[in-house]
């Protein structure tokens, strides 16, 4: 199965990139195992120490101060983050990877680009592209599509494009990405191996589909 547009160069310059399209939908094997608590499985980060509570007049001193509070106490960790870019709107999340971010901001993150509207997504699906960013050592991972209205989808049909008439993506239930310097192959190989739910390989594109609908795997283009 493949995916309309074949014009998207995966790995160059964000802003030369051709017009990205999102991938169809194929239904396969039917295996659906949950992944759970992602975000905790992500050792090694921690979060600054807040330090004690401040009295009224040096609350009142730091609103004024350009600074930005005390240093973090000794033996703390600063935040790990990704940063995730969407392609569409230009814009970018850093995601705390001890926390997650809240379900509006993603919502809000990966909406429809064509209609502006968000739509409640499936948290999994920002673990699993920070956990990709984790596994090959990016702090960035640069996201094709994630929220589809069903108007967009109906549109790039009537255009032609091979789009899957009920896409996970209409449902906020799959999010197509990259990272940057990682090849798509490799990319598909490890999604494959989080067994979350579909993964597509787009290679002439370079990004990978994930979505939480049943397990099952193909390479469009
Ligand atoms: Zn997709």
């Amino acid at each position: 199965m493949t995916e309309g547009d074949r014009s998207i160069a995966g790995r160059g310059p964000r802003d030369s990139l051709a017009r990205r399209t999102p991938c169809g939908v194929i239904r396969g094997a039917t295996v659906l195992l949950a992944v759970a608590g992602l975000f905790g499985l992500l050792a090694g980060t921690a979060s600054a120490d807040a330090g004690p509570p401040l009295a009224k007049k040096d609350r009142a001193a730091r609103a004024k101060s350009t600074r930005h509070g005390p240093p973090p106490a000794p033996g703390s960790h600063p935040a790990t983050l990704v940063n995730l870019y969407n392609f569409w709107t230009k814009e970018w999340l850093a995601v705390d990877v001890a926390a997650g971010p809240p379900h509006d901001t993603v919502d809000r993150f990966l909406r429809d680009h064509f209609t502006n509207k968000p739509a409640a997504m499936e948290p999994r699906l920002v673990a699993m592209v920070v956990a990709a960013a984790t596994n090959f050592h990016s702090d960035v991972v640069d996201v094709v599509s994630g929220f589809r209205h069903p108007k967009y989808n109906l549109m790039l049909r009537k255009k032609g494009h091979q789009v899957a008439r009920d896409s996970e993506h209409s449902h906020g239930k799959a999010i197509d990405f990259f990272v940057p310097n990682v090849a798509a192959q490799d990319l598909h190989a490890w999604a494959k191996a989080q067994k979350l739910g579909g993964v597509g390989l787009y290679p002439e594109s370079g990004f990978v589909h994930m979505d939480v609908g049943p397990i099952r795997y193909w390479s469009g283009e």
